[in-house]
């Protein structure tokens, strides 16, 4: 690291001491040495063929064809295309990618291993049949959540017919633990932050057998979000938009743990390689990719470590410590992070209302509130690039939720 750079990281973390935003630079863009397992992209993208029959059974919403995918659009008046997973299907977050697809993954090795599929294909179909719910109701998944990933892994896991139990952190909002209880999950409160959610649940389901869905450590999970990158590749495509070294694709996604944007960054570096780069938005005061890379050395440690308070609205990033299996694998592979104010993204959820039609949550709009202060901050010029902001959550927000964001 060279002076230029200690100074510029300790200018980024006594910002965010102070409550300011603030966009850090990643220096730490050569590999890690410690070994991750394998993320098996692939054998993903091969699930969700196989089980879109299955999906669309479960979720028989007039004309879903069982694909777990969302649109591209223009955003009106800016050179910037949004990636819509705030829609997905079913659970309208991100977390259809990830969580989704770690309960199909086990899903079907229950069905494999009881002789209901068979390996490499074959009908699905029989996965939401009356004999499937049988088989899957003696077997428990387990997660914890800020809230959409109890969600999504829930919705799909009761409808499969698992038990289901969700440990919610104190940040998760009322809503959404409504919505599993409604959907016979059991949902443990607990009056602590998201990591300690996640160690408790850690703890049950290894002393009770259960499968755990683990957001800090889960290869299932990552696979599922890289397989959007393929997705986005050939709506560029099928615009006619080619990405190259002088024409660059730069991508903004909302960071948590930093599951659902390391998932994507690395589906995206597979394909583009130097030509794409990737922001990650988290909001200031629960900056644990920052405090990982800037202050932990690249490995994981908790905000208040560094001085910040943890607390944003922003729940489905309010997280106090990245994932390592995320550092390990895709740290090295962001271009910058960029810290935000709620202020900055509530902005947003108004602006992306107003002029777009899309319908976000706090943390669905940071990816979009992220290319304004890269743009100020680090006065990219971006004009050669192609721009795509991630909106992550928010389509199925009740009403009074959403109106009181506005
Ligand atoms: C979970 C989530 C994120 C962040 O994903 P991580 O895997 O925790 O990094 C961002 N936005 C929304 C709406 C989410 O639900």
């Amino acid at each position: 690291m060279t002076a230029v750079d200690r100074a510029n990281e300790e200018g980024v973390l006594s910002r965010l001491r102070r409550g300011e935003g603030a966009v850090w630079i990643n220096d730490r863009r050569t590999p890690s040495s410690r070994p991750t397992p394998p993320i098996d992209v692939a054998g993903a993208e091969g699930r969700w063929r196989r089980f879109a029959p299955v999906l669309a059974a479960l979720f028989p919403e007039a004309g879903w064809d069982g694909q777990v995918r969302s649109p591209l659009v223009d955003f009106p008046g800016e050179a910037l295309l949004v990636k819509c997973d705030h829609a997905l299907p079913m659970t309208g977050s991100i977390k259809a990618r990830g969580g989704v697809h770690e309960v199909l993954f086990v899903a079907e090795g229950l069905g494999l291993e009881a002789g209901l599929i068979e390996r490499g294909g074959g009908d699905y179909g029989v996965l939401a049949s009356d004999a499937a719910r049988g088989l899957f109701a003696r077997s428990r998944i387990m997660v914890a959540s800020t809230g959409n990933l109890g969600f999504s892994v829930g919705l799909v896991a009761r409808a499969l017919g698992f038990q289901v139990e969700v440990h919610m952190s104190a940040d998760a909002k009322r809503w959404k633990k409504e919505r599993l209880r409604a959907l016979g999950a059991k949902v443990i409160e607990h009056d602590a932050d998201y990591s300690h959610a996640v160690a408790s649940a850690r703890g049950v389901a290894g002393a009770t057998g259960a499968y755990f869905v683990d957001d800090e450590y889960s290869p299932a999970l990552l696979a599922g979000y890289a397989t959007a990158a393929r997705e986005l590749a050939d709506q560029l495509s099928e615009r006619g938009v080619s990405i190259s070294l002088r024409r660059p694709l730069h991508v903004y996604i909302p960071c948590g743990v930093g599951g659902a944007p390391g998932g994507v960054t690395y589906g995206l570096k597979a394909i583009f390689g130097e030509a794409v780069r990737c922001f990650w938005a988290q909001p200031a005061a629960s900056a644990c990719m920052i405090a990982a890379l800037a202050a932990g050395d690249g490995r994981a440690v908790s905000v208040q470590e560094i001085g910040l308070s943890g607390r944003t609205a922003a729940d489905g990033m309010a997280v106090p410590r990245a994932s390592d299996l995320v550092l390990d694998l895709a740290g090295h592979m962001v271009e910058a992070i960029v810290a935000l104010h709620d202020a900055e993204m509530q902005a947003w959820v108004r602006r992306a209302w107003r002029v777009a039609g899309l319908r976000l949550e706090l943390s669905g709009a940071a990816g979009l509130a992220a290319v304004d202060r890269v743009r100020r901050d680090l006065g990219l010029q971006s004009a050669d690039a192609v721009n795509v902001a991630w909106t992550t959550g928010g389509a199925l927000l009740p009403d009074s939720e959403f109106q009181a964001l506005l």
